[in-house]
């Protein structure tokens, strides 16, 4: 996949945080991370307090903290410093609750304000925060609050009665459930807006420890059941000093994170992140809407904008006319994560908002951004980058007895050194899942990848993607980005079936492009496209079409999913699954 380098101008190497990437990889070390904070004032360490309270602390309690949008297009704007007192109040019901430090909470609501209130305040007070998609059914919600052991929940009257009442009393872990919206509360629960207008707006930040366990996030589903992965007050360094290499984040910039905090990404980078680092956060109540967030980049003058490359592809669907009556001249920066970002996407970022969009690479596990280019970087398409500074990555043969360095070019499996501070602690309950994780001083990220002459780093695939063909070892995002560049596909998720004589072959689904439909005469163009792209040997043999893709909330194609049904395999968990239209 050779795309020409995008070259950063000197202007905009000049205006990067860090404008000279190569000296930072040299010097970071993880405790200069904890200068960028200010520890509580009686010692220990706490997110919220880092995110919230140290801002006002500085002077800068004015400075706008989060503004909302609504669906129906109204706004809400709270200051650092109104932020402060809200999650005060919100700190104070959960200690009239009776809900102590180390007690775990669940949430469970859209992108509304209560929920980011509800987010810092439960850290504040010294609980565990664990948030969930609003849109999970009741079998999900009942799993997690189960493996995470909820003892509070935070969601809405409607979600409630719909989907947790009916349960509620077989969870003993469970005491109290508030409701946000509600004016007054049905039998066993706190009606929130009531309650926070009683609660006083100070509170004093618990004497949470660095490693006082803080989030718990389940992992998207993609390859299997969620793992609850947790991690402690200490990530916040991570998000501190990573928000500011990958992302370029400074004190009031206005900063736009589409993710949902019910996946890692929209919490990490949805709320701590751009806080720690002063920023203004853009939180948009409603769902991806091609009108809406060009007309929301525009008039919010949004100047660094974290999305996922399945919006991305949304966009390019929708072709670059439609972003044509925009005008996106405040972005500066532009950054993805979640899935493979096709070079297509990237080289499409220049062309429609004059920036390039920047791959980054993390899990859920490693709670922070492990892999990216820097805001003065160059960028090779297709590739993610270089792990940032303070984290070594490597790409290693697992298959023998000990692990062996792949050197340049050759496929392996991307690794960690651990030691930084956001990286998960324990997956809940899962001991033996956890400890596989760790060889020979490594984490294993069950991602496969390369690493070329310079260090970039280029995903080829999850392990249990790769496809092995007549000899070839082939990695799904490879053919994936080929087939995204026929005009006529919009999408693509590639897997292996079996073959007796080729071990397996490549079967590719597609969905297309607005004014093509499907044929057999499109369907042998884009065979012949991806076999001319990639040779006979990789080339899918067959492509389906499909009206979308199976996908989870976080907007990742689950490709096993694909491949089970094909071979007639059990589905196994399915609850993260979204659209699923064949
Ligand atoms: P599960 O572990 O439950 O199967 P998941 O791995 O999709 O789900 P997440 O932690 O949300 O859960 O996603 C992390 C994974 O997403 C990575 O391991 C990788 O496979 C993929 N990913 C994230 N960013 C990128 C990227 N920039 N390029 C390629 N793949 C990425
Ligand atoms: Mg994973």
């Amino acid at each position: 996949m050779t795309r020409d380098t995008i070259r950063k101008s000197e202007a905009d190497r000049r205006r990067a945080v860090l404008p000279d990437p190569a000296a930072t990889r040299q010097s970071f070390r993880w405790e200069d991370a904890g200068a960028m904070l200010d520890g509580l004032p009686g010692g220990g360490l706490n997110i919220a307090f880092e995110a919230v309270d140290r801002h006002v602390a500085h002077g800068d309690g004015e400075r706008l903290a989060l503004r909302w949008l609504g669906k129906d297009g109204s706004t809400r704007d709270l200051t650092y410093a109104e932020l402060m007192r809200e999650t005060a109040r919100f700190a104070n019901v959960l200690r009239a609750h009776g809900l102590q430090p180390g007690d775990r909470l669940l949430s469970l609501m859209g992108r509304e304000v209560a929920l980011y209130v509800a987010a810092l305040g439960t850290l504040k007070a010294g609980l565990v925060f664990s948030p969930l998609f609003s849109a999970f059914g009741p079998e999900p919600i009942r799993t997690r609050m189960e493996i995470g052991e909820a003892n509070a929940m935070v969601t809405t009257e409607s979600i409630y009665r719909r989907k947790i009442a009916p349960w509620r009393h077989e969870i003993p872990s469970l005491r109290t459930v508030f409701l946000a919206d509600a004016t007054a509360a049905p039998e066993g629960c706190v009606a929130l807006g009531p309650a926070m207008a009683d609660a006083a707006d100070r509170f004093e930040v618990a004497p949470t420890a660095p490693d006082d366990m803080a989030l718990i996030h389940f992992t998207s589903g993609t390859t299997g059941r969620p793992k609850g992965a947790v991690h402690v007050h200490d990530a916040v360094r991570a998000h501190a000093a990573t928000g500011r290499f990958a992302l370029n984040l400074r004190p009031g910039a206005v900063y736009w994170c589409t993710a949902d905090p019910g996946w890692v990404t929209g919490t990490s980078y949805g709320i701590i992140s751009p806080l720690v680092n002063g920023a203004t956060m853009l939180v948009d109540e409603a769902d991806f809407d091609l009108d809406r967030w060009y007309a929301t980049l525009e008039r919010e003058r949004v100047q660094i904008w974290y999305t996922a490359p399945t919006a991305i592809r949304m966009m390019m669907r929708a072709g670059v006319e439609a972003a044509q009556p925009y005008d996106f001249s405040a972005l500066e920066f532009l950054a993805s994560v979640g899935e493979p970002l096709n070079p297509e996407g990237v080289v499409w970022g220049s062309e429609v908002f004059g920036r390039p969009f920047h791959d980054n690479w993390w899990q859920t596990e490693t709670g922070g951004i492990m892999i990216a280019n820097m805001a003065a970087e160059d960028i090779r398409p297709g590739s993610m980058g270089r792990p940032l500074p303070g984290i070594t990555a490597g790409v290693v043969d697992t298959s023998g007895k000990t692990l062996r360095d792949c050197p340049p070019g050759e496929i392996g499996e991307l690794a960690l050194r651990p030691g930084w501070p956001s990286m998960m602690r324990a997956y809940l309950n899962e001991p033996a899942r956890y400890a596989k994780a760790f060889r020979d001083g490594w984490y294993l990220s069950g991602d496969l990848a390369m690493r070329d002459a310079e260090g970039c780093f280029w995903f080829v695939g999850r392990a249990d993607d790769l496809i092995k063909s007549s000899g070839h070892l082939i990695g799904p995002f490879e053919v994936e980005s080929a087939l995204i560049e026929h005009p006529a596909v919009a999408e693509a998720g590639v897997i292996g079936l079996p073959d007796e004589t080729a071990g397996e072959v490549v079967r590719a689904y597609v969905s297309l492009n607005p004014g093509y439909t499907p044929s057999e005469g499109l369907e042998r163009e884009i065979r012949g496209h991806a076999r001319k792209r990639l040779g006979a040997a990789v080339a899918p043999r067959e492509v389906i079409f499909r009206n979308t893709l199976p996908k989870t909330r976080s907007g990742k194609i689950m490709r096993r999913l694909l491949k089970a049904r094909e071979l007639g395999l059990p589905e196994g968990d399915i609850s993260t699954l979204e659209t699923d239209e064949t």
